[in-house]
């Protein structure tokens, strides 16, 4: 808990509390303030209908006496329900619980005009602003922010030639490559529909059927799997972009966004404790540290760059989301610094309306054959038009700082009849038109239609290995075996075995040292069993 010196009230209701209540406010969250805050700054205003009509009463129903029964003509009752009937729209299907702020992005080097005509990466220190929302890949709406899961991080870039949505992870590979198989990652990683109980032979069961997860799994589940807040986590894009410099020169990007706050991750017998104590501890921590205005979180944004050769070259599939690309041959350059400064004014209309899609793209930033962004067009945009509607993309926190110029004038919540401009195209009444200068880039393909492999070098290992042997400290591999344990206790031995076999092929330590605590944690009886709640299981 913080101690906020911003956060004494100011105003009228200032002079009228006393010094306890003051010494109170000042020795809580400033997101438990927020309240007393408004309270000190505003006066109370009449309240009103839908419609602006003043409202006389709100407390009590209209009816037909006092004890008869309530009239259909109250209007203020019916407002109240309706309204509240419809409030929620539905959560998103992965990523569902998030919390998010605003800021800029500044341009940190010229580098960015060399190798992309994207205009909010040409000059140094231009400022573009941004949205960021964070979650967590397997939550619902309510869930706790200490589960050890994949954490979402993505920024939308209001650039003067559109919104980029870059949509990242705080791990650099993902579960899988080939997008046919997300709704059966999500199904295994949520509910039974059953039981309606999480359920780890599902979880379990669909990741060492598919080997191409082992090296997103042991990222997870070491000391990374359970940031501690979202300010101490990187995001990476996982996937490939395609860069086109003015040249047309082409090149292939994936985004590092690095926390200027460092990595700091929660133990895990904390997070188990913290998940009961405060479900929201990530959301808190977000809120409290904008508005307190001190510290304001950052990251930089940099990229790992392959010419057109390297990726054809490449020793592995560069458009493989299970694969990172070593920073050996491929280092970091930083394009620019993220600061967020501003916090929601409410949550709903500017974080749970706020709707990414890679299909934003800008001039200079193109798709590359990376299977799993391809597919993330289509499903990104789909389920922002199911969740929010055809015209989620005129809500003001999902507009364009250019004005939107298209034919499309109709659906629910249409709110832009782009100023009588003719809504076909060609026309011969000065209606918005197209430039060959924003055309895509060119480039051919072949081969005979048919379901492929994504990745065509048959190692799903060996950059697993690589973490495991030269990046963790030996303390860190034990915890990641402890970790690993504890999550297969829950599943059936023949699943146990399956996942043994596969990281077996990571190192075979990691298997004696998982098995080890395995034989240590394995419950022996119903009863044992019992003991463990379902919290434990999810950490
Ligand atoms: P590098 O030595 O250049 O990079 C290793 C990177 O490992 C670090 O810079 C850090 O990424 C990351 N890292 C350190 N500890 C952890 C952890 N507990 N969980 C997740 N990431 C961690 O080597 P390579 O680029 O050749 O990569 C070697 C291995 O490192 C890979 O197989 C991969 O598993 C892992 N890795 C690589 C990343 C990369 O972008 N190259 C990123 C993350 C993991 P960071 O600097 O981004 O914090």
């Amino acid at each position: 808990m913080q101690n906020q010196s911003n956060n004494i009230p100011s105003g009228n209701v200032q002079n009228s509390i006393s010094s306890n209540e003051a010494l109170f406010l000042l020795n809580r969250d400033v997101s438990a303030n927020q309240l007393q805050t408004y309270r000190s700054n505003n006066e109370p205003i009449l309240m009103t209908s839908l419609s602006g009509m003043p409202i006389g009463d709100k407390v009590y129903s209209l009816t037909a006496g006092s004890r008869g029964p309530i009239l259909l003509q109250d209007t203020c009752l019916l407002d109240e329900l309706g309204q509240f009937n419809e409030e929620k729209t539905p959560e998103r299907c992965s990523y569902a619980k998030g919390s998010g702020a605003f800021g800029f992005f500044q341009c940190t080097t010229d580098i960015g005009s060399t190798i992309t005509r994207a205009h909010f990466l040409d000059t140094r220190n231009k400022q573009t602003p941004i949205a960021m929302r964070f979650s967590r890949f397997r939550s619902e709406l309510g869930s706790s922010d200490t589960i050890r899961d994949v954490r979402g991080m993505a920024i939308k870039f209001y650039t003067d030639c559109g919104n980029f949505d870059l949509i990242c992870n705080h791990l650099p590979v993902f579960f899988i490559r080939d997008p046919i198989l997300y709704p059966s990652l999500v199904h295994s990683q949520k509910r039974n529909p059953v039981t309606n109980l999480f359920d780890y032979d599902a979880y379990w069961d669909f990741l060492t059927l598919r080997p191409e997860t082992t090296h997103c799994l042991i990222l997870l589940y070491s000391h990374r799997g359970i940031p501690n807040g979202y300010r101490y986590m990187n995001g990476y894009s996982v996937n490939t972009y395609k860069f086109i410099s003015r040249d047309d020169e082409i090149s292939y990007v994936r985004f590092h966004v690095k926390s200027n706050q460092g990595i700091n991750s929660i133990d895990p017998t904390k997070a188990l404790v913290l998940a009961g104590l405060d479900s929201d501890y990530a959301t808190r921590d977000l809120y409290n540290t904008i508005c307190i205005n001190k510290e304001l979180p950052s990251w930089t944004v940099c990229i790992q760059q392959m010419n057109e050769q390297e990726m054809k070259n490449s020793l592995f599939d560069p458009f493989d989301t299970t694969k990172i690309w070593p920073k050996t041959y491929y280092p970091l350059i930083a394009l620019g610094t993220i600061i967020l400064n501003r916090l929601p004014t409410n949550h709903f209309s500017e974080i749970e309306q706020l709707a990414f899609s890679p299909a934003n793209l800008v001039p200079g930033i193109e798709l590359s054959l990376d299977k799993m962004l391809q597919a993330r067009v289509f499903a990104y945009s789909d389920a922002q038009r199911y969740r929010l509607g055809k015209n989620y993309a005129q809500l003001p926190v999902n507009r364009s700082l250019n004005p939107m110029a298209n034919n499309c004038r109709n659906g629910y919540m249409c709110l832009n009849n782009q100023n009588g401009a003719p809504n076909y195209f060609p026309n011969s009444f000065h209606g918005a038109t197209t430039s060959y200068r924003f055309k895509e880039s060119i480039y051919s393909v072949e081969g005979n239609v048919a379901r492929y492999e994504c990745s065509n070098d048959n190692d799903e290992f060996s950059q697993a290995k690589t973490f495991y042997r030269q990046i963790l400290s030996p303390d860190e591999r034990i915890n990641l075996a402890r970790n690993l344990a504890k999550s297969l206790t829950l599943t059936q031995q023949f699943i146990c075995k399956r996942a043994l076999e596969n990281f077996s092929n990571v190192d075979q330590d990691l298997v004696n040292d998982i098995q080890h605590f395995l034989n240590l944690q394995r419950p022996t009886t119903m009863e044992d069993s019992n003991i463990q709640t379902d919290l434990e299981r999810k950490i």
